[in-house]
């Protein structure tokens, strides 16, 4: 017998208080805040906050951010971290300006990758860039060629839930991968040494705030920044690489950071390399992404989006939802308790829900959130 789906009922659904999570916050970005950062910014004040980003106390925690950072990472000799203002797609502005030289190849296999893809095909002073694609939720892999001096990819495709292996496609020769790590990061393990810049914003794994970009620079990106600053090239001072080098050695940005966002950024690179670092980090993420995965691939009215095994995102889980189930409806009961955020990237235009599974998340809640979902369920199907 076809299940009847009693939509009536759901605006008065009420789940058990014992059933729901800790923490209702589930968002890919901006995401779940630990209690802990905010006593770090009541902790700031009056020392910190409203004091000047050019001098010591600020510019102490941009210094704890950039050592937490490479001890985080492991960075091997010679990596750099650095900063600057206006988050991941500012970066993207910027690589275009002082990274590639004069032509990217782009893996674009969702909304992120294609963004960056689109910004160095339409610089006016560069190559045709060559993109490569898949269907969402699959993932494409760069391909060294004849001409190309960047390859640029995610490491997690937020808006798909697909991750992706960071290696050095064979015979790049001196190109630079640049890799996109802005959902990934804190999250994903990686080996630095893959990557040539590994950027990102605070506003996912390190569950602060957005308006700010991190890099990991190897030798090779700080060579390249350096050879295109002093080449000619137009490069807006905002945007400019070689700018950011120079400030972030001194922990200082171009213009005004934001400096609540430092504070709990901070915090965060503490709790996690306090509690062990990145295998701590992966741990939790791996966790949470195995309850997630395991509901869906049992039950009868779910389905992760991502078939490939090794491609299945651990921070961010793409989850479809069967017929006579609507999306819609589950998360506004969903919301209607306090569990929010778990909405399907919007122009994937699909019946799904995508859970975003931080660090900051413990796997319990996402245990929980499958059970409130079960439990929903039960009420509507019958
Ligand atoms: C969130 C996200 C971005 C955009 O970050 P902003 O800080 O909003 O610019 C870029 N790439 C990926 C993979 C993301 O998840």
């Amino acid at each position: 017998m076809a299940p009847h789906y009693a939509v009536a009922m759901a605006r008065d659904l009420t789940i058990p208080s014992h059933l729901l999570p800790q923490d209702g916050r589930f968002g890919s970005g901006p995401s779940r805040v630990r209690d802990a950062q905010l006593q770090a910014l009541m902790a700031a004040q009056p020392g910190v906050l409203g004091t000047s980003h050019r001098q010591a106390p600020v510019k102490d925690v941009v210094g704890a951010i950039r050592e937490g950072l490479a001890q985080f990472y492991s960075l091997p000799d010679g990596y750099e971290v650095i900063l600057g203002n206006g988050g991941a797609s500012s970066f993207w502005d910027a690589a275009a300006f002082s990274l590639v030289e004069s032509r990217a190849q782009h893996c674009a296999f969702g909304e992120f990758g294609s963004k960056f893809a689109a910004v160095t095909a339409s610089a006016p002073f560069l190559e045709p860039s060559e993109i490569r694609t898949a269907e969402p939720g699959e993932v494409a892999v760069p391909e060294a060629h004849e001409g190309i001096d960047v390859y640029a990819w995610p490491h997690n495709e937020t808006s798909t839930g697909a991750m992706a292996p960071v290696q050095r496609p064979a015979g790049a020769g001196d190109a630079l991968t640049v890799i996109d790590g802005t959902s990934a990061a804190g999250g994903l393990a990686l080996d630095a040494t893959q990557a040539d810049v590994y950027y990102f914003s605070p506003q996912k794994s390190f569950g602060s705030d957005g308006g700010l970009w991190f890099a990991l620079v190897s030798p090779a990106a700080i060579e390249r920044i350096e050879r295109i600053a002093g080449s000619g090239r137009w490069i807006p001072p905002t945007l400019d690489l070689a700018t950011a080098l120079e400030n972030s050695r001194q922990n200082q940005t171009l213009n005004t950071p934001a400096v609540a966002t430092l504070v709990m950024m901070n915090a965060q690179i503490e709790w996690l390399n306090d509690n062990g670092g990145m295998s701590f980090a992966t741990g939790r993420t791996s966790e949470s992404a195995r309850r997630v995965y395991r509901w869906a691939d049992g039950s009868p009215y779910a389905e992760t989006f991502v078939t490939s095994h090794s491609n299945r995102s651990s921070v961010v889980a793409t989850v479809d939802l069967r017929h006579p189930l609507d999306s819609v409806e589950i998360r506004s009961i969903l919301k209607a308790n306090g569990v929010v955020d778990i909405d399907p990237y919007r122009k994937l235009g699909r019946n799904q829900i995508r859970v975003g599974m931080f660090p900051a998340v413990d796997p319990d809640d996402v245990s929980a959130l499958t059970g409130c979902i079960d439990w929903i369920v039960e009420r509507l199907v019958t």
